[in-house]
């Protein structure tokens, strides 16, 4: 019998899910509630190739769940009737607690909450969903999926920053890094496609979306991350900025802004955002065609961070087989791509076949040219799967 996993994604104010058979590695409905907690709440349930909209007032998580369970019951398949493998929830930070998919106790769920400090904004909201869900589904396993576990494996010179030893021991200050599903996946892929064992093959995966990261995979091992403490460290984002000087908030601060004005403003209006009033990076590309300056030098402000890390990242792993793009803006933007690896041939044997390039806008390709010491390889990521079957893994021992 096939294992099914509902995945659970829980945000401060959506509830996304995902029902996936971990066996045939499909999915069979997936939908979004969205805009929770406001006066009109969404709802998506996409089912056989149809979605169905709803709107409605949704109060909390706890309603959602309710929305979530209705939707199933009403266009199929019904959960009522089905037997769950496991629930998979995806928890944005485990700390340094957990390297690995955890099935949910109450000292697990106990745990997470103790690390609502390092990730206020995230951690919250993923708690709810894991509530909602052991109270609707007391019987089947509940397992966390943490976005940090993969980068577990960083060597202290990489996730140590260099600060005093009262701020590391007492605040848990360090590089834990994120994303870590996407990247475990695409370097396990891109391996995989290069016809290596994953303990052979030396990956950066740039995993581009609404947040972004760069990763450097040795032999399967997360050995370093552009993300650290939090989502904001690293490359430029939607609405993050990526690296900052650190005596940023010390300056603002001084000219009267407040810690809270200071936190909204990096993780919401920073990034793309801030450079040019939107976080799309479809817009970005049609104003720079257009001849729009600001779009212009965000678009180069981008590129540049990008180089920037793989050639950083190529000399942490000394030997580079592989880069990987993925997620919405990598997986889509031959422009970005093209930027970012122009003219390193020489330097570091990575040539893009420009035809190659400019043709893949989805799913898996290959753009680099035959010559090309390093494959360049475009990647969709499978977060959602990946969850479900560390998810089922932990649930069945299989
Ligand atoms: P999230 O981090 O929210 O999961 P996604 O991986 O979906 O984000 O990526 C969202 C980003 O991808 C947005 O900036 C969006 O504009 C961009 N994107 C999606 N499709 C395209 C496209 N065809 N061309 C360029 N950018 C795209």
């Amino acid at each position: 019998m096939s294992r099914l996993v509902l995945v659970v994604n829980a945000g401060s104010s959506s509830l996304k899910y995902d029902l996936i058979d971990v066996d045939a590695a499909e999915s069979r409905a997936s939908g979004l509630v969205e805009r929770i907690g406001e006066p009109t709440s969404r709802a998506k349930h996409s089912v056989d190739g149809t979605d169905h909209r709803t709107e409605g007032r949704c109060a909390d998580h706890g309603a959602a769940f309710e929305l979530l369970l209705a939707a199933f019951r009403e266009h199929g398949p019904d959960l009522g009737g089905l037997e769950l493998a496991a629930v998979g929830h995806r928890v944005v930070h485990g700390g340094a607690q957990f390297s690995a998919p955890t099935r949910i106790d109450d000292e697990v769920e106990a745990t997470i909450e103790r690390l609502i400090p390092l990730a206020p904004l995230h951690n919250p909201a993923n708690l709810e969903g894991i509530r909602v869900a052991r109270a609707h589904f007391p019987d089947v396993p509940q397992v966390a999926v943490f976005d940090t576990a993969f980068h577990q494996t960083l060597p202290p010179h990489a996730y140590t920053y260099a600060v005093s030893r009262a701020w590391r021991d007492e605040h848990r200050v360090r590089r834990y890094g994120f994303h870590g599903t996407s990247h475990a996946y695409v370097s396990r892929r891109a391996a995989e496609l290069l016809g290596l064992p994953v303990e052979a093959a030396n990956v950066i995966v740039l995993h581009l979306g609404n947040g972004a990261s760069a990763t450097a995979v040795a032999g399967g091992r997360s050995v370093d991350t552009s993300m650290g403490l939090s989502p904001l460290e690293g490359l430029v984002m939607g609405t993050r900025p990526g690296d900052l000087d650190p005596s940023l908030p010390a300056h603002l601060a001084r000219a009267g802004v407040s810690l809270e004005e200071y936190d909204r403003a990096l993780n919401k209006e920073s990034g793309l955002k801030g450079l040019t009033g939107s976080n799309d990076f479809r817009e970005l590309e049609d104003r720079v065609a257009a001849g729009d300056a600001d779009a212009r030098l965000a678009f180069d402000v981008v590129a540049h961070r990008l180089r920037k890390y793989i050639g950083a990242y190529a000399a942490v792993l000394g030997r580079v087989d592989a880069v990987a793009f993925t997620a919405g803006v990598g997986e889509h933007s031959p422009m970005l791509r093209a930027a970012a690896l122009d003219g390193l041939g020489d330097l570091l044997g990575i040539e893009v076949d420009a035809a190659a390039n400019d043709a893949a806008t989805s799913g898996e390709h290959r753009i680099s040219t035959a010559s090309s010491r390093v494959a360049v390889l475009v990647l969709p990521t499978q977060e959602e799967l990946e969850i479900a079957r560390e998810a089922a893994g932990v649930a069945t021992g299989a």
